[in-house]
């Protein structure tokens, strides 16, 4: 691919963006920037600092000596919060909660879609989050919005849990989807939201090899296009 677009992945938690949007960009040779990691990092910066989210003066501070950094791989990102390799804590279910009640603050939106629009300014990447097509990069090469029923995303949630050696019963997983889902899409700033010229997949009833495979196939059918 000599071209380098900018691509858009949203949606809500585990729909199955993050994993589509990383097949896509091994096969596209495309960098892949997590947007969810990032607020992901945040709330952990607020946690470990013992910032209480309706404290904005103090979150400001925090902002302006945040270091967040991605290293991208073949394998996955590599999530680096003042030079501390955070990857694995930041999936962590305290964490997953906190990123999303961080994730409704102004100051904090601003500074997360600055850095995620210097680091997409080149082209020739994947973004996945849920507002990358509606505020991020509202003139995206290519749009794509993927969605899943609830029971479909919190099976597979559940899944990748116990996977990972959590205990966690399938209700509390549900729970949690519905409830961030519902803060999600109704803050006031970048709501989570499909913009209007983005591709809706339902991703209930797809694996995730087909789901790259209709990302790359719409791709190359459409880039002379644009
Ligand atoms: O994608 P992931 O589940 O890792 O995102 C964690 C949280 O970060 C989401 O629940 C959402 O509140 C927030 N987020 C966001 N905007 C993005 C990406 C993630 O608000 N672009």
């Amino acid at each position: 691919m000599k071209k380098k677009f900018v691509i858009a992945v949203d949606g809500p938690a585990a729909s199955g963006k993050s994993t589509t949007a990383k097949g896509l960009a091994k096969k596209l040779e495309y960098v892949y920037i997590d947007t969810g990691a990032m607020y992901r990092a945040c709330g952990l910066y607020a946690l470990n600092k013992n910032i209480p989210l309706s404290d904005l003066e103090a979150l400001k501070s925090m902002l302006e000596t945040i270091d967040i950094k991605i290293e991208y791989s073949n394998s996955g990102n590599k999530i680096f919060l003042n030079g501390e390799d955070v990857t694995n804590r930041i999936r962590e279910e305290e964490i997953t909660k906190i990123s999303s009640e961080i994730a409704v603050i102004g100051i904090v939106r601003k500074k997360m879609v600055e850095l995620q629009r210097k680091m997409g300014e080149n082209g020739g990447v994947i973004l996945d989050g849920r507002d990358i097509g509606t505020v991020v990069f509202p003139n995206a090469d290519f749009k794509f919005f993927m969605s899943a029923s609830v029971q479909v995303r919190a099976t597979r949630r559940w899944e990748e849990l116990k996977a990972r050696g959590v205990e966690i019963s399938y209700e509390e997983v549900e729970k949690e989807l519905i409830w961030r889902d519902k803060n999600d899409s109704t803050r006031e700033i970048s709501p989570l939201r499909k913009a209007d010229d983005a591709i809706l997949i339902d991703t209930s009833n797809l694996s995730i090899e087909e789901q790259v495979e209709f990302l790359y196939n719409y791709i190359i059918e459409n880039m002379e296009k644009k």
